[in-house]
């Protein structure tokens, strides 16, 4: 039965939908050959860069000669204070709302160079902390529902700019994904008495095949439906629903995790390992979110260093995934992989 478990459907329980994992098809995985030439690896400081410290941005602001985790309103906001209030009606049944809320940037160093893997362990918890307390004051603001944190890294996410940052969006409403979870998580609680995401973390650890990293309070795995190719989620190991819940052993051990797999990230194909990383927080709009587990999501966009995941037919047309590659053999991958990043190796 060479073709057992590469070719089925595989439930999604934090999305309530089938991901088609169709492996059978696929070729090996990628052994060696060409890599792209990775892109030239930038100084530490950039003077054309608008992140950088002391450097005036589009806006004509200058940043503060700024040594640890910097934040700043975004000059480009998709959601501000400064939407417009008086709008046009639309046409009968169709409706529109001011575009209020606040969107930040939180630059992770002042080192144009580095990369979160890259950063050291104090470094990211620094940062989480800095997250931590965005989040807080970001969701007591009464027109806030939902606080978004997400990182998109690489050109073919669409980010030019490779100085370490990630943007903040507060919002008037809960994102879709996060709003769909904490359905599941509420329905799975009334249905079982159980936790889904504890259920998830009890199925992994059962299985053990797919935790890429873990130590006493945190976890960095590849979920059995993962939809992409390398998609990974980085846990604590306990029922919180936000970063603020996580004691400082906690926080330490969530930092850990999250480096050993971007570190894996970036070793697979020994090049910046583009993504879409988005915390998933429990929303802030005063709803009991008592089920709902924090964790971090990478959906990564490459099946290969050459190669994007198109989103086509299934997925854009249909809104169910077709996965072309087997989430053990993926895991494997990375599990295999060094845990010290590539370009901090010593010569
Ligand atoms: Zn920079
Ligand atoms: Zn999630």
């Amino acid at each position: 039965m060479i073709h057992q478990n590469k070719w089925e459907q595989r439930w999604h329980p934090l999305r309530g939908e089938w991901v088609i994992v169709s492996a059978h098809r696929q070729d090996r995985p990628w052994q060696g050959g060409k890599l792209p030439s990775p892109p030239p690896t930038p100084p530490p400081y950039d003077e054309k860069c608008f992140f950088c410290p002391g450097n005036p941005r589009i806006s004509g602001v200058r940043n503060s000669a700024y040594q640890d985790v910097f934040v700043f309103n975004n000059d480009h906001p998709c959601v501000g204070p400064d939407a417009p209030r008086e709008l046009d009606r639309p046409a009968g049944i169709y409706q529109n709302r001011p575009a209020v809320g606040m969107a930040r940037v939180v630059c992770y160093s002042p080192k144009h160079n580095l990369s979160l893997g890259e950063l050291g362990l104090s470094e990211i918890e620094r940062l989480l902390i800095a997250l931590r307390d965005q989040y807080a004051e970001l969701g007591s603001h009464p027109d806030v529902s939902h606080v978004l944190v997400f990182e998109n890294r690489g050109e073919v996410v669409g980010v030019s700019n490779p100085h370490p940052h990630c943007q903040i969006y507060a919002t008037n409403f809960v994102f879709k994904i996060i709003e769909t979870e904490a359905r599941l998580c509420r329905e799975h609680f009334a249905k079982t008495g159980r936790n889904l995401f504890q259920d998830i973390l009890a199925a992994e650890s059962e299985d053990g095949r797919r935790i890429i990293f873990e130590n006493s309070s945190a976890v960095a795995f590849m979920p059995y439906f993962a939809r992409y190719a390398y998609e990974c989620f980085v846990a604590p190991k306990a029922m919180h629903s936000g970063l603020a819940e996580l004691s400082a052993q906690e926080l330490r051990d969530f930092a850990q995790a999250l480096k050993m797999l971007l570190v894996r990230y970036d070793n697979l194909w020994r090049m910046p390992f583009p993504y879409v990383m988005t915390l998933h927080h429990a929303p802030t709009d005063g709803q009991d979110y008592s089920n709902f587990h924090f964790h971090i999501e990478f959906q990564p966009p490459l099946r290969k260093p050459n190669l994007l995941k198109y989103l086509a037919g299934p997925e854009i047309g249909g809104g169910n995934f077709l996965s072309d590659t087997l989430p053990e053999e993926k895991a494997q991958e990375l599990r295999n992989l060094p845990d010290v990043h590539y370009k901090q190796e010593q010569a």
